[in-house]
């Protein structure tokens, strides 16, 4: 076999994806409600070619001959045969019947999740739960590679390499940390107003504002679009094509503002990974982690950057047309940044955020590594609340009924969010070495700090595992502490404290 009849037909096969994404992106975006029933089809057909593709003789016979030829591969040839050997081997040995319940309960559970919403009751959800994790623990041994807990092999799925070991103690310092903060602004802080959050600026408005922000972060938008959707996510399509989505509140406009920076930070990393990997399973991002990272590091450290707000805040002020003129910058900043303990993880902000992520963490590993029953969650997760955040969910849409991702048996996946926030603060610290930031993020050119990104992680693309990358591009591997500094100088400067 030749390397590129290797090549050529993993580009088929990111063909078909390719394709695959944007009927998706188009069914999230503009497809007309009734065309849903010839879109699966469709969708189903073309999901068919390339899954047998995925699994097929080609890629079977690529395995086994450069297995043993690994010298006949160039350099991205050897780093596309180990994404794909990766990804070969995790579900090869699960038998058929078993994937096919399991995508069954799956898509049961999607709609049972959304029945018990509706009706704001966790029981009629419970029975579909317990499948999904009956099922996943069913999975498990098919899946480990290596003496592991059964909740390490689900974390190893979005976070190669991570393991309940290193995240148990990183998780404790930082929730402490949290905590910590919390309680000084609570008893020596200056809490900040924020009635003008409130306040009306048209989706035009906003948009005309998010736009130019998102361009000058770096993201392309002549490879690039935005466009409205329910719940806001970015596609890359190929490196010439990502798409952001995002929502708007006209009397919210923090939602869309920081909603927007955040998926431009997906979109950024899309965008920028080298042109050499394209059609091959490295031509994506290093792992969940690792694309919330840059996501976050948009979002929670250029968009808590007082710098970065004093110098946007004229332009946002055009944008709303009046609106703003009688608030002083510094009101505008503070009140930007207030924090408050919330129930709903997708609501929280920049210092409780990691919190939400813990407890679900804590309740994960529950279930897999230890004896919760699914009948004691609800109780479990109330408690947790009111144990870290100090406030307790008086139903269960508030409670356990608010993610969709125990619905898709995404177990395992959450973490990824709360790794996304310490990769992002420990790449600022590194980034800082090299570069001033408060003096870019002041300027018009924030280049310096996209090219810096673009060097140490963008580029590599699936190429490098999480903690190489980490690793190589700040010293030192997954360090929680600059995640609690930088939370604490910001808090501390919008709450008015004295360090
Ligand atoms: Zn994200």
């Amino acid at each position: 076999m030749k390397e590129q009849d290797f090549l050529n037909e993993l580009k088929e096969i990111d063909l078909l994806q390719q394709a695959l994404a944007i009927l998706d992106w188009d069914a999230q975006t503009g497809m007309p409600d009734k065309a849903s029933d010839y879109r699966s089809e469709t969708v189903g057909y073309l999901y068919g070619k390339y899954f047998e593709k995925k699994v097929g003789p080609k890629i079977s016979e690529a395995l086994t001959y450069f297995g043993a030829h690994p010298e006949e591969l160039s350099e991205v040839g050897a780093v596309a045969l180990q994404l794909t050997k990766e990804e070969y081997e995790l579900n090869h040995a699960v038998p058929n019947e078993l994937m096919t319940e399991y995508s069954k309960a799956t898509s049961l559970a999607q709609s049972a999740w959304q029945n018990a919403r509706e009706k704001n009751d966790f029981s009629v959800y419970r029975d579909a739960l317990a499948e999904n994790i009956r099922l996943t623990k069913e999975l498990i041994p098919y899946w480990k590679k290596e003496e592991a807990t059964n909740y390490d092999v689900l974390l190893d799925q979005y976070e190669p390499k991570m393991t309940t070991e290193i995240l148990d103690e990183v998780f404790a310092q930082v929730r402490d940390g949290i905590m910590a903060i919390r309680q000084e602004l609570a008893e020596k802080g200056t809490e900040p107003e924020t009635a003008f959050l409130s306040r009306k600026m048209t989706e035009g408005q906003q948009r005309k504002f998010v736009e130019k922000v998102i361009q000058d972060l770096g993201y392309d938008l002549t490879c690039g679009r935005l466009d409205t959707t329910i719940h806001p996510f970015a596609t890359g399509i190929n490196h010439k094509d990502v798409r952001l989505t995002t929502r708007w509140n006209e009397t919210d406009f923090s939602m869309a503002v920081f909603g927007t920076i955040h998926e431009a930070g997906h979109g950024m990393y899309e965008q920028n990974i080298d042109e050499k990997f394209e059609y091959t399973p490295a031509h994506e991002g290093a792992s969940m982690g690792i694309h919330e990272s840059q996501s976050l590091f948009n979002e929670i450290i250029i968009g808590s950057n007082r710098q970065f707000w004093k110098k946007q805040y004229p332009f946002f002020q055009e944008c709303a047309e009046g609106t703003f003129d009688d608030l002083e910058f510094d009101d505008f900043y503070k009140g930007l940044k207030r924090t408050q303990a919330s129930l709903i993880r997708i609501e929280a902000d920049t210092l409780t955020y990691v919190l939400h992520i813990i407890i679900r963490y804590e309740i994960e590993k529950m279930i897999f590594n230890g004896t919760a029953s699914v009948d004691e969650l609800p109780q479990i997760w109330n408690d947790k609340y009111e144990e870290y955040l100090g406030i307790r969910p008086e139903n269960d849409l508030e409670g356990i009924l608010q993610d969709v991702h125990w619905s898709g048996a995404s177990f395992g996946y959450f973490p990824s969010y709360a790794l996304g926030y310490m990769y992002a603060a420990q790449l600022l610290h590194a980034m800082q070495k090299e570069i001033a930031i408060d003096e870019v993020l002041a300027s018009d050119d924030y280049s310096p700090i996209q090219n810096w990104l673009k060097t140490h992680i963008h580029q590599y693309g699936a190429s490098r595992k999480p903690n190489q990358l980490i690793l190589d591009a700040t010293g030192e591997s997954l360090n929680p502490q600059y995640l609690l500094d930088y939370l604490r100088g910001i808090y501390f400067d919008v709450y008015q404290i004295e360090e």
